[in-house]
């Protein structure tokens, strides 16, 4: 009986430690703070070495993506092209100028719901200050939201605005570009199982060993409560949503940061709007387009487009979706 008891203590107490040898080996579960929201990246990798420089490629991704394209940092490219860009043409970089190409693409596939010069208006907007734009500002400022003021030259590479007073702010499309960067990265170390989050950016590599990646959806008024889960292999899904940045002004008013180009103030026709799509860039762009468009024209946008699909929370928690999926059962 004892010798008995002593050999299956012996098994656990081995299972154990091989189990935190796998664990420590090849899982990696870390998050951190960047581009004001936090990062989170799982993935699996059978060498440990290897799995701490796959993580480290990904936080030097994200400090990349920030660097690069953050309005807040005075030397990224986007504050240089911001500064000098109507005074001259600026030299970008090829990353820099294809994620201002893709924007621009965005723009015209929504008829300018996606704008990325909404920031000639939204830079008047602090949300923490609970600051917004006068009547007056906007009336000046709303003329200068225009994409097509954006001149790009391929053969140079370079950017430059036809208008005093544009600026432009990547907010709606960089957290997906630097998603997408990253699952590249991790899939250069062999990679194959893997989720990376930025903000309302997910992408889910693999199918998490057959179980599915589970993505829950907020519910836009309850910070615990989800609205839905859905369960994803090999998919971008991102949410835009109007409780990630605001205040409620003094008339009541949600003041949020998803701007309708046409008025230079926040979208009040949905709470929020989430896109699946085959990766991050697409997704997080379409999820800012389709909240500015609305339920009506939204998802009438999403049926037309191949493989994407949208659950939209309308203005009063309505739960909408896109044809391609099915109702969850009540
Ligand atoms: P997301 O959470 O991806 O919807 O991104 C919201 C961010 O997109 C905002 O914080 C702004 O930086 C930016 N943004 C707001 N309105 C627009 C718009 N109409 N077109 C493009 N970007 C926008
Ligand atoms: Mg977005």
């Amino acid at each position: 009986m004892i010798n008995f008891h002593k050999r299956v203590l012996k098994i656990l107490i081995g299972c154990a430690c091989l189990v935190s040898t796998l664990v420590d080996a090849e899982w990696v579960d870390h998050k951190f703070p960047i581009m004001g929201t936090e990062i989170r990246v799982r993935f699996w990798l059978p060498d440990s070495e290897q799995a701490q420089k796959a993580k480290q490629a990904v936080i030097d991704e994200m400090h990349h993506i920030n660097n690069t394209m953050s309005p807040w940092i005075e030397t990224s490219i986007l504050s240089q092209v911001n500064k000098h860009a109507f005074s001259k043409p600026v030299q970008v970089s090829e990353e820099f100028f294809n994620i201002i190409q893709g924007a621009i693409k965005i723009s015209e596939m929504t008829e300018g719901a996606f704008d990325i010069t909404f920031s000639s208006v939204g830079y008047l907007y602090d949300y923490r200050e609970k600051k917004q734009p006068t009547q007056a500002e906007l009336q000046s400022k709303v003329p200068l939201i225009n994409y097509r003021s954006l001149k790009l030259d391929k053969e140079n590479r370079t950017i430059r605005y036809l208008q005093d007073g544009v600026k432009i702010d990547l907010g709606g499309i960089a957290k997906g570009l630097a998603v997408d960067n990253s699952i590249a990265r991790l899939k250069s170390f062999g990679v194959t199982e893997a989720s990376v989050t930025a903000g309302g950016d997910t992408y889910v590599l693999g199918d998490n060993g057959g179980k599915y990646w589970r993505i829950g959806i907020r519910h836009p008024r309850a910070e615990k409560k989800l609205v839905t889960v859905l369960p994803l292999a090999n998919s971008a899904v991102s949410t835009s949503g109007d409780y990630e940045r605001f205040f409620i002004d003094e008339n009541g008013e949600r003041i949020h940061h998803i701007i309708n180009p046409t008025t230079g103030k926040s979208v009040a026709s949905v709470q929020s709007v989430t896109i699946l799509a085959e990766n991050s860039t697409y997704a997080d762009a379409l999820s800012t387009s389709v909240f500015v468009l609305g339920v009506e024209k939204g998802l009438e946008l999403v049926n037309r487009l191949p493989n994407v699909s949208a659950i939209i929370v309308d203005k009063n928690g309505k739960l909408l979706h896109s044809d391609d999926l099915a109702s969850p059962a009540t």
